[in-house]
């Protein structure tokens, strides 16, 4: 019988989790080091009692930077099986979590499926499952629908779940009286608006936070709290709408402080460059630390087709800045489902920033490998590299495509080739260009 309920009460009764002593030793420090950190709600450990076959990680600014990879079924995409191939390989490449943003069919089979096989984080969006797991129109549903399914999904085995709590009849004011120019682009947080203007009510994650937080509290299943405002382009960061949620979602976290229950803060969104660094201190200022969870940001609006390359720039940016969990981007947002080779580059350039704002960061143990691949390269020691390389396959194919002469060169420079000249003039030995 488990003396705590989630990894925050255990770590504030100084209880030693299994989970807590899995990611103290992937993040290289002690479970004393770590346990504090959990209590005070600067780490989370997702990991709902449920979910059996997990592979504990932890999320917080001062660790490794995590990735989270979406994927689940549409209308016009809704073959599981193919989703579930997704699934596999995007933990082979390096997935920390994947959220299932199934919205279509039945999802149950899929979700159960997800917690019994996978060991990644699982995350979901229950507002969206809602208007599938009932087949009704969204202003036919009650709050307690909504409510219920967060329950189906806590009892199913999810480890987080995205619920946009921070968004109030104010908002629809709000959003009228202030223009965007791209409204709310957030799926989730455009349901919710959508039923509170059809019904006239509040919203439920909102009004009923408190029987969330205790079916939460009841799996350990921790809140990742949608930012249904997050500005959906350049014009739109930083404005009244952004930030007026984000207090709010600062005393929701609070709140679910209060009951163990542990929160992440979702974040933008589209942002110039210059933005980024300020949103991320304004949130853990106003969150008090709590784990960021950046939805790129994409510091361009023009580059559809380009997207994982616009959010890697603005993911490495927030996570040196202080974010803790980047949500990729594939080379298919704005425009399509993603299939497995834009899952590939979408997963490879979040890998890239999380690991460039690790490095920054000073985390533990995070830059050692890029110093092997410096010695590796000097010393033309290409197995060596292929270990260091975050795509070591795209890489090999690269070489082999376009094979050198000799092996101490490629075929940019041949014998020109910098290294080799350096290598050589330092030993003392004949530089033969021609
Ligand atoms: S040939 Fe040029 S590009 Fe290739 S390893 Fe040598 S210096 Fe680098």
């Amino acid at each position: 019988m488990r003396e705590y309920a989630t990894q925050m009460e255990a770590a504030r009764k100084g209880i030693i989790t299994a989970e807590l002593k899995i990611v103290a030793k992937k993040e290289l420090m002690t479970a004393e080091e770590l346990m504090p950190l959990v209590a005070a709600g600067k780490v989370v450990i997702c990991a709902n009692k449920k979910h059996i076959c997990i592979d504990p990680q932890g999320v917080g600014s001062m660790l490794k930077t995590k990735i989270n990879v979406n994927l689940g079924v549409s209308r016009d995409c809704k073959d599981y099986d193919i989703e579930m191939k997704k699934v596999l390989e995007a933990v082979n490449m390096g997935a920390h979590a994947i959220m299932d943003l199934s919205s279509h069919g039945n999802t149950i089979p899929f979700r159960r499926e997800l917690t019994s096989k996978c060991p990644a984080m699982i995350g979901t969006v229950p507002v969206y499952d809602s208007v599938i797991h009932y087949q009704r129109d969204l202003n036919t549903l009650t709050a307690k629908d909504f409510i219920d399914v967060v329950r189906l999904h806590a009892e199913d085995g999810v480890d987080f779940v995205t619920l946009h709590c921070g968004i109030t009849r104010k908002t629809i004011e709000q959003i009228k009286q202030h223009q965007r120019k791209m409204n709310i682009v957030s799926r989730g947080g455009s349901l919710v608006f959508a039923w509170m203007s059809m019904t006239g009510e509040e919203n439920p994650f909102y009004e009923y936070y408190d029987e969330i937080l205790d079916i939460c509290r009841e799996y350990d299943v921790t809140i990742s709290l949608g930012d249904a405002c997050r500005p959906g382009c350049l014009a739109d960061a930083s404005d009244v709408c952004q930030i007026e949620e984000l207090v709010r979602l600062g005393e929701l976290t609070k709140r679910a402080w209060e009951k163990d229950v542990q929160v992440m803060v979702e974040g933008p969104g589209h942002m110039p460059i210059d933005q980024i660094a300020a949103n991320m201190k304004i949130q853990q200022t106003i969150c008090d630390g709590a784990p960021f969870y950046v939805l790129g940001p994409l510091v361009t609006d023009i580059a559809p087709g380009y997207d994982h390359i616009t959010s890697a720039i603005g993911g490495a940016i927030a996570a040196s800045a202080g974010a803790a969990f980047l949500c990729y981007v594939t080379p298919a947002e704005h425009l399509a489902l993603p299939n497995l080779e834009d899952v590939k580059q979408g997963i490879m350039a979040s890998k890239i920033a999380a690991h460039a704002a690790d490095i920054a960061k000073g985390v533990r143990g995070a830059r050692e490998i890029d110093d092997r691949m410096a010695e590796a390269r000097r010393v033309f020691d290409w197995e060596a590299q292929w270990e260091c390389a975050i795509d070591p396959e795209t890489a090999k194919k690269i070489r082999a495509d376009r094979k050198p002469e000799h092996e101490d060169s490629c075929s940019m420079c041949g014998k020109f080739c910098a290294i080799r000249s350096m290598n050589k003039a330092l030993a003392g030995e004949h530089i033969d260009i021609l």
